[in-house]
């Protein structure tokens, strides 16, 4: 029998892979001096260990060293993206510049909320719909996009559906407009390749706790030429460029360089053994609970998502139902404590009653072929639905 409850929520975080745990630990005992004490062996072996995280961060997304900013995770990532771009135009702005910022309508909560911040300040702020698939229109969006346009910020990966946005067709228009372009990378990175030269995106925030990383760190990219203009949100010691200035946390950044690094060297094998999982999870569930829906675009997605409504039924009371054998949620894990229905699903236009009985299951590197058959028995046991009954193949069922 698999460990219970079987983890299926690798979309919320993963665990810390042992080999990103080792390369940490020196830097929490042994080699513990602040990067910027560049007065003895303390300080100059923390920074060398801070610089080659940034050069394999650097390494996984095509960029260059010196384009890597460290945060705290994606959340700060996107917010120093967003509000530093509006706040570097804010004077230009009163004086006729560019007063827009356009975004979709199933960003996480860590984009959609700054720019609602930057409507109440005077931006105006466009949120387009997507598709059925989850994915925008691009004639919409080329329509929104003018001359007027400051900011586009769009998601490569959506972390309750996992499609994927059509970034580098966004780039051209954003191109033709001379609008800077921001991309929430956070779910891609590791599952896909991302290049953000092939994207043509000028910030991406990404974070290491949804790759086998810790929390507590993530990253922006910043590209160099043409360069972004980005106002600081905090100001200091003028660390990180001083765009994000404050102590770097060395042991976090050492791990999320680690998890580049492996992330660089296994995506490939890792994302066909997840989909292969995520496939067997899916026949599994298909076969017991017919009525099953798969939301989201079939193949624009990230290998490992399954985003599934299960008709009639409430998928809070399956995931709580579940929850002692099979650990999945409802939507995003920072919505997720809401009652009210995922308004990613929302913006399919699949209907409330649908987008209350979905649940997120999400496979990781971790998991393994027996759990992906535990978990679709459990699920189809605890979602009650009546074929399954009938079938006569619950009977089979061995706790
Ligand atoms: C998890 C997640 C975030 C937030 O990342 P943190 O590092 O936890 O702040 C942002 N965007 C997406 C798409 C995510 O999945």
């Amino acid at each position: 029998m698999p460990r219970q409850p079987i983890y299926l929520d690798n979309q919320a975080t993963t665990a810390v892979d042992p080999r990103v745990l080792a390369a940490m630990l020196p830097y929490f005992t042994e080699t513990y001096g602040n990067p910027h004490s560049n007065g003895h062996p303390y300080g100059w072996e923390a920074n060398e260990a801070l610089e080659q995280s940034r050069s394999e961060v650097a390494a996984l997304i095509g960029a260059d060293a010196r384009e890597i900013v460290f945060t705290s995770g994606a959340t700060e990532a996107c917010n120093i993206a967003i509000r530093g771009v509006a706040q570097a135009e804010k004077k230009r702005r009163a004086r006729g510049g560019r007063s827009r910022i356009v975004t979709l309508a199933t960003e996480h909560a860590c984009v959609l909320s700054p720019c609602a911040d930057l409507a109440r300040e005077g931006w105006e702020v466009v949120v387009l719909p997507v598709g059925r698939d989850g994915i925008v229109d691009l004639d919409a969006f080329a329509e929104a996009v003018d001359e007027r346009t400051l900011l586009v910020s769009a998601m490569l990966a959506n972390n309750e559906i996992g499609v994927l946005q059509p970034i580098a067709e966004i780039s051209a228009i954003c191109r033709a407009n001379g609008a800077t372009l921001h991309t929430d990378a956070t779910q891609a990175i590791g599952k896909i390749p991302v290049d953000v030269h092939a994207l043509g995106v000028d910030l991406l925030g990404l974070s290491a706790h949804k790759f086998y990383g810790p929390m507590g760190i993530g990253a922006l990219y910043v590209r160099w030429r043409p360069k972004v203009k980005l106002a600081p949100l905090a100001s200091g010691g003028g660390q990180e460029r001083g765009i994000r200035p404050g102590t770097a946390p060395v042991p976090l950044a050492a791990g999320l360089g680690e998890a580049c690094r492996i992330a660089g060297a296994e995506m490939a094998t890792d994302a066909r053994r997840i989909r292969r999982l995520t496939e067997r999870l899916w026949d599994g569930l298909r076969q017991r609970c017919p009525q099953a829906t798969l939301y989201g675009h079939p193949s624009l997605r990230i290998p490992g998502n399954l985003s599934v409504g299960f008709p009639g039924q409430s998928g809070e009371k399956i995931v709580d139902a579940v929850s002692r054998h099979v650990a999945i949620s409802t939507g995003s894990a920072c919505s997720s404590s809401e009652a009210k229905p995922s308004y990613v699903l929302a913006a399919l236009g699949i209907g409330a009653e649908a987008a209350q009985s979905t649940v997120r299951l999400s496979v990781g590197r971790f998991n393994t072929e027996a759990e992906m058959d535990a978990a679709s028995i459990w699920l189809s046991k605890k979602t009650n639905v009546p074929s399954y009954e009938q079938s006569g193949t619950s009977r089979a069922f061995v706790a």
